[in-house]
């Protein structure tokens, strides 16, 4: 192992916590990441030592934050491999970045009868916001469906071709942990004419990210899940597509000239981010990513595959627990579960007795939750300062769970 993930987790002061007079297992990453001290004292350095708006001062604090600020969007430029800070927006999360993409690229793009290209395993954020702008231009939703647990690609092969203009795809499900072949999707999506917007909510947080590789053309992803405070995101776009684009809000910060009548923008990536932005939460970002790069993207990918091989045999060894998504590729350490006749909503409550944060719910994947036939399901997700034990705890939880409601006794 490369990395020493019990030291790790020291730098986590939240895992002192105890729960139910339990110690803290917290297995609810996909759904936010903790924070370690670094990021939580940037915060704090920002507003003991440079606290101004940024890019409207002269004034030394007012230079102190906004290369702080811009430092922090060099920082996410070299984490994800793109060509210039041009192509980096500041946002307020993946939520933010895909209502972005949609509404602009979509009223650029679109005409009545085109067609956007789906997945069945969409978060809603990747969804909703798609449906407004079909709504607005007349285009059609599409939605590749499901194989063996994983994206259909036959299927998807089928249905990309002259009539699709955008193609927005999760990168990891965070409810099944499949990871889909982006790569291939971009070659399908270019070889149709069609853009590609890639959700990478689940996926920076675990994996290094490479836009050119990945060669799509969006990349939403939020702060929060890779260590970094809630309220900050990006979105990623290749500049000659965002040189064309509108900007999707207005006010003070992205214009150049305001006239009675008309306005006209700033260069990118300032004509995107509108009002004063989130000034702490980039340069937490910006520290979220050096913590992360210190510990090495590489290393924490092979950490959580760790994790995977670990605890998936041990779940799918208990009697009466269905696994759901694809269990045989390379996946992320999300694992939805259900425990026959027990109700979601229950385990999750049995599980926060013993200290365990799980989430249960239908993880805003509606849509993925009809395919599978469940009105919910528990979802147990890692990240790297999770420890071996906590895949015993949580196994031998889940069988005294079972025990309780089968005999209503532990
Ligand atoms: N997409 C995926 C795959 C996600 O897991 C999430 C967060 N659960 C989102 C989008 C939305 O992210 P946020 O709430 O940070 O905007």
């Amino acid at each position: 192992m490369k990395i020493n993930p019990k030291a790790i987790r020291e730098l986590f002061p939240i895992m002192d916590e105890l729960i139910n007079d339990e110690k803290l297992s917290y297995l609810d990453n996909a759904a936010t990441s903790q924070k370690p001290y670094s990021v939580l004292k940037s915060i704090q350095d920002f507003y003991e030592l440079s606290n101004a708006n940024v890019h409207r001062g002269v004034h030394t604090l007012a230079e102190r934050a906004t290369t702080q600020y811009e430092e922090a969007r060099a920082k996410v430029q070299r984490f994800i491999g793109a060509n210039s800070t041009r192509e980096v927006i500041f946002t307020r999360g993946t939520t933010t970045s895909l209502n972005w993409v949609a509404t602009s690229l979509g009223e650029m793009v679109l005409e009545e009868h085109d067609e956007i290209v789906l997945s069945l395993m969409e978060h809603h954020a990747n969804i909703v916001p798609w449906q407004q702008i079909a709504k607005r231009t007349g285009a059609k939703l599409r939605y590749i469906g499901l194989k063996n647990g994983k994206l259909d690609m036959e299927y998807a092969k089928s249905i990309i071709n002259g009539k699709t203009k955008i193609v927005s795809i999760t990168h990891i499900s965070n409810v099944l942990g499949v990871i889909n072949p982006i790569k291939e999707l971009a070659k399908l999506a270019h070889d149709n004419g069609a853009y590609l917007v890639v959700d990478a909510a689940q996926s920076a947080p675990h994996m290094k990210i490479d836009v050119k590789e990945l060669d799509c053309d969006f990349l939403a992803f939020s702060g929060h899940k890779m260590c970094a405070p809630t309220g900050i995101g990006v979105l990623w776009g290749r500049e000659k597509l965002l040189e064309k684009m509108e900007p999707v809000e207005f006010g003070g910060e992205m214009i150049d000239f305001v006239y009675q009548d008309s306005s006209t923008w700033k260069e990118l990536p300032w004509k995107f981010e509108a009002g004063t932005p989130n000034i702490s939460g980039a340069i937490a970002l910006g520290s979220a990513i050096d913590f992360l790069e210190n510990i090495g993207m590489d290393n924490i990918h092979e950490y959580m595959q760790e994790i995977v091989r670990n605890a998936l045999p041990k779940l799918q060894a208990i009697e009466g627990l269905t696994l759901y998504g694809n269990l045989e590729d390379e996946r992320s350490a999300v694992f939805s579960f259900n425990l026959e006749g027990i109700h979601p909503h229950d385990v999750a409550t049995a599980f926060d007795m013993e200290g365990i944060a799980v989430r249960a719910g239908h993880h805003c994947a509606q849509v993925l939750m009809r395919e599978l036939d469940v009105p919910a399901t528990v979802r147990a997700s890692f990240y790297f300062y999770n420890l071996e034990w906590e895949i015993d705890h949580l196994i031998e939880t889940i069988l005294k769970t079972k025990e309780f409601f089968a005999h209503g006794t532990i």
